[in-house]
C-alpha cells in the first residue's frame, strides 16, 4: 500500500472524525470505489480512488472494489479488467473485497418483492415516453400512472412473469411508489427494474433477463456490504433521498451514509466515458491507452508514475465546489517526482552531424557521466566520445546574438560530460542547408574549463557509431479550447481537438545505454524533458520514447501567446 505524506484534511474526513467521536457504526470506516464497467479508468476516477481508498487507509478500515454492472449492453470483461490493473497500479489493495453489483440481484430481486408487498412498488405499462409525460415537469406535479392501484398479488405476479420472461423489451417496468408531486423529480416514483432480452451479462450469463436501476442498486448494494460513507460525485445530491427511501423501506442490515463531493475538471480535455469511448471508437486517438488521453492507462503508457497522480490527487483537494483544475497542476506533480528520481541520459532528437577533425580516427574514449547533478545514489554510466558525434540542429546557428549560449560558426560550446569543441567550417548542400560542421576539440578540457577560459554554453550529443536510433514522441493538450465540453456544446467537443497534440520525430538518436530502457522507467533527456520507453516498437523495430513532460511549464508561456 502506498506510503505518501499524512493527507491533507477535508470535509469528508470531518464528517467521519465526528462520526468516530460519535462512536457512529462503533468508530469503523467502511468505503468503496464503484466503477461501471463501461470503459477505462481516469483522471476524475483517480481522485474517487485517492479518496475512498486513502480515507480506508487513514481511519483503519477499508475500502471495497465493486462493478457497478447494471447496465450490461455497454459493458464487457476487458474494461473489468482494466479496472481492477489500474487501481492496483495506483498503489491500492481491495484485498479480498472484489464484488460486482449483479452478486446481489437475487437480494434485490427479493428486496423488490418486499417493497410489492408493502405496497411500495408496482407494475407499470405505460411506454418510456408514456411515464415521462406523466412525470410532470419542475413547476408541474406528475400524474398518477393508471397501473399504481394494481393489488400485491397483480403486482407479484407480473413482476414474476417479468423475471420469467413473459414480456417483451419496455412492456413494463417496476416502479417505487413514492410521490408523484414531490418538488423532487427523482420521488415521483422512479423505476427500479427494466427488461432487457438478449444479453449475455459478463458476470451472470444469460441467467437474467430483468436488470434493477443504478439508484435501486446502490443504496441495497452499499448496504449489504455494511459501507458507512458512501462517497460519490455532486450529480447524485439530488438522489439522495431516494438513495435513503430504499434504504428506509427494505430489510437491510444497516444505512450507510452518501456524501457528495464535486467531480475533477481538467482544462484542455475531457473526462467522461461516453466522450473518451468516442475518441477511441472513431479513431481521434489510437486507444484507451492513447498517451494522449486523461485515462489512467494513458498516463501510465506517458510516463506518469503512480505516486505523481496519488499526490496531484491530494492538492486538488477535496470539497463541494465545481471548478476546473489546470493542467499544469498535474505536469508539476509529475515534473517534481521525475526530476528527483528519473536519470539523466543524452540523446538528439534532430541530429546534425559534427566531424571533429583534429580527434583521432578510430578511437573512443568512455567517459564518465552522473546520472543526477545532485543525488549521488544514482551513480554514474560511461558514455562513449568519437571523432561523428551529433548534437540538435537547434543549438546550432551560423551567426546568433550574443544571448545564444550555443555554438555558432567560429564559436566554442562544452559537451556535456566532455570536451569544449570550436566550430570551424559549415557543410551545406547545394541548396543552402546545412548538413554538416567540421570542428576541433581541444583535449585540455575535459571536466572544466582551463584558467582563464570562459565557455559558458554547455550542449548535449551521441556519438554517431554508438548511438541507438529512436523514434520521440511529443504530446501536446488534447484539445485548443481549456473546457472542450462548454465551448461548442454537447457533441461538437471533436471540433476543438488539437490537430498538433502528436508530433513524432522519426529520425533520433539516443545514446547506447538506452538500448536497454526498460518499461516503465523514466528518464531525463538532458535539456529535452523527461522521457519513457513506449510498449510498441515502430514497425522496423525502432524504440519510441515519449515525451511524459518537458523540463519546464511551458503552458504559462502559451497562454500569453493565445491571449496576445
Ligand atoms: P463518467 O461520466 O466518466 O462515465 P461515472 O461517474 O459515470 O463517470 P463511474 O464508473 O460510475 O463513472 O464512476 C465510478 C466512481 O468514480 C463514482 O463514484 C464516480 O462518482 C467517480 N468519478 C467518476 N468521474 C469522476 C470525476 N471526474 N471526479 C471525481 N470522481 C469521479
Ligand atoms: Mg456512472
Amino acid at each position: 500500500m502506498s506510503s505518501d505524506h499524512p493527507q491533507p484534511s477535508n470535509f469528508i474526513r470531518q464528517i467521519i472524525d465526528a462520526d468516530r467521536e460519535a462512536n457512529k457504526n462503533n468508530g469503523k470506516v467502511a468505503t468503496r470505489f464503484p466503477p461501471e464497467p463501461n470503459g477505462y479508468l481516469h483522471i476524475g476516477h483517480a481522485k474517487s480512488i485517492v479518496l475512498n481508498f486513502g480515507v480506508a487507509n487513514d481511519y483503519d478500515g477499508t475500502c471495497n472494489l465493486r462493478f457497478d454492472d447494471t447496465n450490461p449492453h455497454k459493458e464487457n470483461i476487458e474494461y473489468v479488467e482494466a479496472i481492477q490493473n489500474d487501481v492496483h497500479w495506483l498503489g491500492y489493495d481491495w484485498q479480498d473485497r472484489l464484488f460486482f453489483a449483479s452478486d446481489y440481484f437475487e437480494h434485490l430481486y427479493n428486496f423488490a418483492i418486499e417493497l410489492i408487498e408493502k405496497q411500495k412498488a408496482y407494475v407499470c405499462d405505460l411506454g418510456a415516453e408514456e411515464i415521462r409525460t406523466y412525470r410532470g415537469t419542475l413547476t408541474e406535479p406528475g400524474k398518477a400512472s393508471p397501473f399504481r392501484e394494481r393489488t400485491v398479488e397483480e403486482n407479484r405476479q407480473l413482476f414474476e412473469g417479468m423475471r420469467a420472461g413473459e414480456f417483451a423489451d419496455g412492456a413494463r417496468v417496476l416502479r417505487a411508489k413514492i410521490d408523484m408531486a414531490s418538488p423532487n423529480m427523482n420521488l415521483r416514483d422512479p423505476t427500479l427494474y427494466r427488461i432487457r432480452h438478449g444479453i449475455v451479462h459478463h458476470q451472470t450469463g444469460e441467467e437474467w433477463c430483468i436488470y434493477p436501476m443504478y439508484d435501486y442498486t446502490h443504496p441495497i448494494s452499499d448496504a449489504l456490504e455494511g459501507i458507512t460513507h458512501s462517497l460519490c460525485t455532486l450529480e447524485f445530491e439530488d438522489h439522495r433521498p431516494l438513495y435513503d427511501w430504499i434504504l428506509d423501506n427494505v430489510s437491510v442490515p444497516c444505512h450507510p451514509q452518501q456524501i457528495e463531493f464535486s467531480r475533477l475538471n481538467l482544462e484542455y480535455t475531457v473526462v467522461s466515458k461516453r466522450k473518451l469511448t468516442e475518441l477511441v471508437d472513431q479513431g481521434f486517438v489510437e486507444g484507451w491507452d492513447d498517451p494522449r488521453m486523461p485515462t489512467i492507462a494513458g498516463l501510465r503508457r506517458r510516463g506518469f508514475t503512480p505516486a505523481s497522480i496519488r499526490e496531484f490527487c491530494y492538492r486538488i483537494g477535496v470539497t463541494k465546489s465545481d471548478n476546473f483544475v489546470e493542467m499544469g497542476v498535474l505536469e508539476s506533480a509529475i515534473r517534481e517526482d521525475l526530476n528527483e528520481n528519473a536519470p539523466r541520459r543524452m540523446a538528439v532528437l534532430h541530429p546534425l552531424k559534427i566531424v571533429i577533425e583534429n580527434y583521432p580516427e578510430g578511437q573512443v574514449e568512455d567517459l564518465p557521466a552522473a546520472n543526477h547533478p545532485q543525488d549521488e545514489s544514482l551513480g554514474t554510466r560511461t558514455v562513449p566520445f568519437a571523432r561523428e558525434i551529433y548534437i540538435d540542429e537547434n543549438d546550432f546557428r551560423e551567426e546568433a546574438p550574443k544571448k545564444f549560449k550555443r555554438l555558432i560558426a567560429g564559436g566554442e560550446v562544452r559537451l556535456r560530460n566532455a570536451y569544449v569543441i570550436r566550430c570551424d567550417d559549415v557543410i551545406k548542400d547545394p541548396h543552402g542547408n546545412i548538413i554538416e560542421l567540421r570542428c576541433s576539440y581541444d583535449p585540455d578540457t575535459l571536466g572544466a574549463n582551463p584558467e582563464g577560459r570562459k565557455v559558458k554554453g554547455v550542449i548535449h550529443w551521441v556519438s554517431v557509431a554508438h548511438a541507438v536510433p529512436i523514434e520521440v514522441r511529443l504530446y501536446d493538450r488534447l484539445f485548443v479550447h481549456p473546457n472542450p465540453d462548454a465551448a461548442k456544446g454537447e457533441g461538437d467537443y471533436k471540433e476543438l481537438l488539437n490537430p498538433d497534440s502528436l508530433r513524432t520525430l522519426t529520425y533520433s538518436f539516443a545514446e547506447p545505454g538506452l538500448a536497454t530502457a526498460e518499461i516503465g522507467e523514466s528518464y531525463q533527456f538532458e535539456r529535452e524533458g523527461y522521457f519513457c520507453l513506449d510498449p510498441v516498437k515502430t514497425a522496423d523495430g525502432k524504440a519510441v520514447f515519449n515525451r511524459t513532460v518537458t523540463l519546464r511549464d511551458t503552458w504559462a508561456k502559451l497562454e500569453q501567446q493565445h491571449a496576445g
